[in-house]
């Protein structure tokens, strides 16, 4: 069986510049888009290599041979950029530009030689290119979403497709004279290495879809903001706690949280730092917890904490270290000026012998937390079974 050069290089050509077009055409669309385009830039010039290599026909070998390479390089380089920037947030180190520019030495050099030896080089050369991203998708993004370990695993077939060329090559120079004898073995080193390479441009599509799609999910339930669980969230978890307890017949409590005086804040330093000032609150409240509380945001500057199996004792030591944490940690505005914040906390234990819905017990902490604002704030009020009945007046300001 012989494979036909110039077909593969075609149907190589037509691939690229298939997913290139479908890039482009969903420029507009709400995808990743400074993610992909590297990606996209990989299709074009990968199209634009494979172009000249078809064009050894009509111009000079060693030149149509040089400028391929240069694309391939190029889109090479791109992708690199992009499996960096994917995996660890950043382009690649200095010494990869560096390995880049080096790599022009041996090509250059490789121009007089004869085409198996230009061949030889090349692909030497991509092999080396992309070895970093290979490692850097292999070590540290395997690890992350699952269909970015199709392009570890296709990097790897490129890298070791092209190695494989570049010692056929070597060994079977007859093979590679003009770039484009029909022999199964060249063919099949081709395909295994630029085939690869479209793979994993189109395994790079599928991570970042992953990415965009598991971050919807986690903002479908985590408040963007401070990280807590959102609303409807908290309110599930509440409700599931609460049907829990009361079937183990243990206690279980509630804590809401509500900022002092928050939209002086707003006023006074600006809304960008009130933000910031919820984000500390949520960090200065998540270090006081275990890993099975709950913690969610309810709205505004309002926070609730679950704890699925607190008493009353531990629940008032939790409060109070909790009003303790934000009083101390230390705000910042825009100019550098240290201010400090404070919260009421309306505390309800419930135990076994109340039955109470989701709804009466979120309200009767939030009587708690009346009583805390309306004594003056900074406080932790628990809440006592004569609230469970009664209307408490009016909050002062
Ligand atoms: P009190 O002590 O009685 O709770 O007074 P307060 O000022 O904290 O309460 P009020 O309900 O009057 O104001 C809440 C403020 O919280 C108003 C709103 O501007 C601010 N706020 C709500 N959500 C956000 C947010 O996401 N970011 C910022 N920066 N501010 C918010
Ligand atoms: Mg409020
Ligand atoms: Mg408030």
């Amino acid at each position: 069986m012989l494979l036909h050069t110039p077909t593969l290089l075609l149907v190589l050509l037509l691939g690229f510049a298939l997913l290139g077009v479908q890039l482009w055409l969903t420029r507009s669309a709400t995808l990743p888009r400074r993610e992909l385009r590297p990606v996209e830039w990989l299709c074009w010039s990968s199209m634009t290599g494979f172009g000249f290599f078809l064009a050894r026909d009509w111009m000079p070998s060693s030149i149509a041979s040089l400028l391929g390479m240069l694309a391939l390089a190029a889109g090479v380089t791109c992708f690199t950029a992009a499996v960096f920037q994917h995996v660890l947030q950043r382009l690649p180190p200095r010494a990869y530009w560096v390995l880049l520019g080096l790599m022009a030495l041996p090509v250059l050099g490789s121009l007089a030689a004869d085409g198996a030896v230009r061949v030889s080089v090349s692909c030497l050369v991509l092999a080396l290119l992309l070895l970093p991203p290979t490692w850097v998708a292999l070590r540290h993004g395997w690890h992350n979403e699952v269909s970015f370990r199709i392009v570890g695993g296709t990097l790897c077939v490129t890298v070791l497709g092209l190695l494989w060329r570049t010692l056929d090559a070597w060994w079977h120079p007859a093979d590679y004279q003009d770039g484009q004898q029909d022999s199964l073995r060249a063919g099949l080193t081709f395909l295994f290495a630029f085939m690869g390479l479209l793979g994993s441009a189109f395994g790079f599509l599928l991570a970042s879809f992953e990415r965009v799609a598991q971050k919807m999910r986690r903002l479908a339930s985590v408040d963007g903001l401070t990280g807590c669980f959102n609303h409807n969230t908290t309110q599930a978890l509440f409700a599931h706690s609460l049907e829990r307890a009361r079937r183990e017949r243990l206690p279980m409590s509630l804590l809401m949280l509500d900022l002092d005086h928050f939209k002086q804040v707003n006023d006074r330093y600006g809304h960008p730092v009130g933000d910031h000032v919820l984000r500390e609150v949520a960090e200065a409240v998540r270090r006081c917890l275990r890993a099975s509380d709950v913690f969610g945001r309810l709205g505004g500057e309002e926070f609730a904490v679950i704890l699925p199996t607190g008493d009353d004792a531990g629940t008032r030591v939790l409060a109070e270290r909790i009003r303790t944490a934000i009083e101390r940690t230390d705000m910042r505005s825009d100019t550098g000026q240290v201010f400090h914040v404070t919260v009421s906390i309306g505390m309800a234990v419930i135990g076994p012998q109340l039955v109470l819905t989701p709804n009466e017990a979120l309200h009767w902490a939030d009587k708690a937390l009346y009583q805390a604002k309306s004594q003056g704030r900074n406080r932790v009020v628990v809440a006592d079974p004569w609230m469970l009945n009664t209307t408490i007046a009016e909050v002062p300001s």
